[in-house]
């Protein structure tokens, strides 16, 4: 198990890593990587620890897909802990997994198993999710957790990626706040430096903890915030019953700190969540937000203000929010003129990264060139970077559409 995580340690730093001159000109070429690295690495699967065992890997069907230029606004980094790094990092720190039997302790198959979608209940799914998350302790965990993920996602050409912590699951386990964020942080940097992927980070606050507990962990946050090692804040855990009007002073406050706010509202709760969300906490930005369909008014409110919807296909039937993708509401959206992100919640738990996501969306809707245009730009215009960062992911996703222009939808 040492050696395991040794060796996940060793290949982070080099194995089947585009340097950072592959990654720019991947840029350069309109993100179809001139070398087909990206295409050998996600084709092979994935040889860091990332047991992306649910994934279709569709590369090699889907090329315009691939060498889109990706962003991804809603992952939480616990929801990264695949099987590999759970063993290993359960190894490290004398942590035990749970497991069915106390003389059986997990192994790698059976962790994937666990792992793997459909999920019994939403409970069922956060209970696994919580036990799962204690293996983490020091900044190194968090580090090692980020850059897995963050090289994984390079892999699906996602270009900048907005990662979720849930700060209060690991401070109230005695795990330092700055130890959190200093891990993730030693994480991005490397990331932009060796792959190109700009990040930001986003704390989110459980919406099932007490208020006075969110507001404690915003001022602590705070130096975070004024450093810019964390960007924004968020709202999560089980909807239902928790609206999120309750969280209005504590997203004021963040908002006064300079803090870009988002909130998870209309996926296990009704439109009225959403409504609640956009009003009282003055989000400019949902996650999940499907839901929102089931009002004309709202859906109007939401294109009118260009709120970014963050949608997550595969998490979604993982829930059983709907049954399967075809059920979500995209195509009324694109009508509509909602803007929206497509994106993976927790990969390791609902069976695919971010590739796989678009890949899904695209078999049930057979969107066209230039709808997935109005999906590449509404993402990057909402992603929480500079007028610079926005113009040249930009220009690499006009030169992605461009090369593919009359392009059938089955061919891309
Ligand atoms: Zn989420």
């Amino acid at each position: 198990m040492v050696f395991m995580l040794a060796a996940l340690m060793a290949s982070s730093s080099s194995a089947g890593s585009p340097s950072p001159s592959s990654s720019s000109s991947a840029r350069r070429d309109g993100g179809r990587n001139v070398d087909g690295d990206w295409k050998r690495k996600v084709d092979g699967g994935d040889d860091n620890g990332n047991n992306n065992n649910n994934s279709n890997n569709s590369t090699t069907h889907h090329p315009f897909l691939s060498a889109f230029p990706k962003c991804e606004h809603h992952i939480h980094l616990e929801g990264a802990l695949t099987a590999p790094l759970l063993l290993a990092l359960s190894a490290k720190n004398n942590i035990p997994l749970p497991s069915s039997s106390p003389d059986q302790p997990p192994t790698l198959d059976s962790l994937t198993a666990l792992l793997s979608p459909p999920h019994s209940s939403l409970q069922a799914f956060l209970t696994l999710y919580e036990a799962h998350q204690t293996v983490l302790r020091t900044a190194s965990d968090f580090d090692l957790l980020a850059w897995t993920y963050l090289r994984r996602a390079h892999a699906d050409h996602v270009v900048h990626a907005e990662l979720s912590l849930d700060a209060q699951a690991h401070t109230a386990r005695g795990v330092a706040l700055s130890a959190a964020i200093d891990g993730v942080s030693a994480a991005r940097r490397r990331a932009e430096a060796e792959l190109g992927v700009s990040s930001r980070l986003v704390l989110c606050f459980q919406r099932d903890r007490p208020v006075a507990d969110a507001l404690r962990t915003l001022r602590e946050a705070a130096p975070h915030l004024a450093s810019g090692a964390v960007a924004g804040v968020g709202l999560d855990s089980c909807e239902a019953g928790f609206p999120p009007g309750a969280f209005a002073g504590v997203f004021a406050e963040a908002a006064r700190l300079g803090a870009r706010t988002t909130a998870h509202a209309g996926e296990g709760a009704g439109w009225d969540y959403v409504r609640d969300a956009v009003e009282r906490l003055g989000v400019a930005r949902i996650d999940h937000g499907v839901r929102a369909a089931e009002s004309a008014e709202l859906v109007a409110r939401l294109a009118a203000a260009g709120t970014l919807l963050t949608v997550c296909p595969l998490s979604n039937v993982s829930l059983g929010c709907v049954a399967a993708v075809r059920e979500l509401p995209v195509r009324r959206f694109l009508d509509a003129g909602v803007r929206f992100s497509i994106n993976s919640d927790d990969p390791a738990y609902f069976g695919g990264y971010l590739l796989d996501n678009y890949v899904a969306v695209q078999e049930a809707f057979g969107l066209s060139v230039g709808e997935w245009g109005v999906i590449g730009r509404a993402s990057i215009e909402g992603s929480w970077v500079d007028g610079g960062r926005k113009r040249e992911m930009l220009g690499e996703l006009e030169a992605l559409l461009k090369g593919f222009e009359g392009a059938e939808p089955r061919d891309l």
